[in-house]
């Protein structure tokens, strides 16, 4: 399993959500125990050495991720979260979307101040998403460390938004 790649646990579906878009499905790699274990050891190896406190999981497939990178670390999981979903006071930061906006939140004292943090979630794409969250945990207190993907869309150009390194595991023009 050591020397395997794991682009074929991956599916691209075209014109899902719509017409044009082709979406990288990451389902198939979630359903095979072995090569999802693989996937999240290799991630690990790569955030161990910025040594975060927390991982901060983007909603909602971040939240796959960030669980076993935390489990494998010995860290501490905070959720960035859709409104309405977080009790308690929450801190939020809007941004754009192709048409429209969008929110994050996170728990006002999820964070300690200065603690090292590193954001996951599944895909990077245009940066937006990353980008907005990396805002936010600055505006809770954060030390934004670095931010960690299983797949990167490269000819987008996100990481370009991005002011903290970022590791992909697996990356598509
Ligand atoms: P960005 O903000 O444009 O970088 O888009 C990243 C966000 O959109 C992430 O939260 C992803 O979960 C989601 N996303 C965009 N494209 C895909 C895809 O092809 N597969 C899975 N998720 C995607």
């Amino acid at each position: 399993m050591q020397d395997i790649d794991l682009k074929q646990y991956i599916r691209g579906i075209p014109d899902f959500p719509k017409p044009g878009i082709l979406f990288y499905d990451i389902s198939t790699l979630l359903r095979n125990a072995d090569a999802w274990q693989l996937a999240t050891a290799r991630m690990a190896r790569a955030v161990g050495p910025w040594q975060p406190d927390q991982l901060a999981a983007i909603e909602s497939r971040g939240f796959l991720t960030a669980a076993p990178l935390a489990t494998r670390l010995g860290c501490g999981i905070v959720m960035l979260r859709k409104p309405g979903k977080l009790p308690g006071d929450t801190i939020s930061l809007s941004y754009d979307l192709e048409y429209g906006t969008d929110s994050l939140h996170i728990q006002a004292d999820a964070i300690k101040p200065g603690q090292r943090v590193v954001v996951t979630d599944d895909l990077l794409a245009t940066g937006g998403t990353l980008a907005a969250s990396v805002a936010l945990l600055r505006k809770a207190g954060a030390d934004v460390v670095g931010a960690s993907v299983l797949i990167e869309l490269t000819a987008l150009g996100g990481r370009n938004k991005l002011d903290v390194p970022v590791h992909s595991l697996l990356s598509y023009e």
